[in-house]
């Protein structure tokens, strides 16, 4: 188990090549919730993943959305088809998860990438069962706590896990090390309130984050990497 993994025991994190992506257990329920689902070689990920920490058998209830770009949304049918669970996604990325954002200025080039994701790769529709707003709380490990950190894109939401002072940090920067960096602005819908999101961010109280781009670290070292980017440290 790497530090990242042990910092709460109820977590998973999935790596794949261009993403990494994240499940929690409730231990209540007994029951699992996917932080996003990857593209490429995630659900084979998650499955190798599920089966060396014993989960296999747990039923995947839910599925909570980050953001809605592609890297984030690819795996959402194939997982709903197959584990049934329901799907949270911010309200203010509907469009990005119905693939039809209309991109400006930079970010088209974003536009591009994913119409061309779409086209070579395939792309199924989900359905979002529950829109999610700032503050919403999830029912999830004792409540995940929804903060809205736009920028990256207009719905980009962080989730709280505030008893374990963890924020799942979506697409808020990602963690290379000396080559961690803000996302590059022909990825962002709204790069005018990245800096409100980054000082949000780091005024909530904690030990650690998760970002979904990045090197294997503790949630405190990609903190402390997070500062560092925002100019705090
Ligand atoms: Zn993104």
């Amino acid at each position: 188990m790497t530090a990242s993994e042990g910092f709460i025991t109820d977590l998973l994190p999935v790596r794949t090549p261009w993403v990494t992506f994240h499940v929690l257990r409730d231990r209540e329920e007994n029951a699992l919730y996917l932080i996003d689902t990857g593209m490429l070689s995630g659900i084979p990920a998650l499955r190798r993943g599920l089966r060396s920490r014993g989960w296999s058998g747990l039923p995947i209830k839910g599925i909570v959305l980050t953001h809605g770009h592609f890297d984030h949304i690819w795996n959402v049918a194939r997982l709903v088809a197959q584990t049934g669970a329901w799907v949270a996604a911010p309200r203010l990325d509907d469009l990005h998860c119905q693939g039809r954002y209309p991109y400006r200025g930079w970010s088209r080039v974003c536009g591009g990438l994913e119409a061309t994701g779409r086209l070579l790769l395939g792309f199924q529709g989900f359905k979002v069962d529950h829109w999610i707003d700032d503050g919403t709380e999830l029912p999830i490990c004792g409540g995940l706590r929804a903060i809205h950190l736009p920028g990256h894109t207009d719905g980009h939401m962080g989730f709280l896990l505030p008893h374990q002072k963890l924020l799942f940090s979506g697409d808020l920067f990602a963690s290379f090390g000396p080559w961690s960096h803000l996302p590059p602005r022909f990825l962002n819908s709204r790069p005018d309130l990245l800096t409100s999101s980054l000082r949000r961010a780091l005024d909530l109280d904690l030990i650690g984050c998760l970002p979904n781009h990045g090197w294997p670290a503790t949630p405190s070292e990609h903190l402390r990497i997070l500062n560092r980017l925002a100019g705090h440290g």
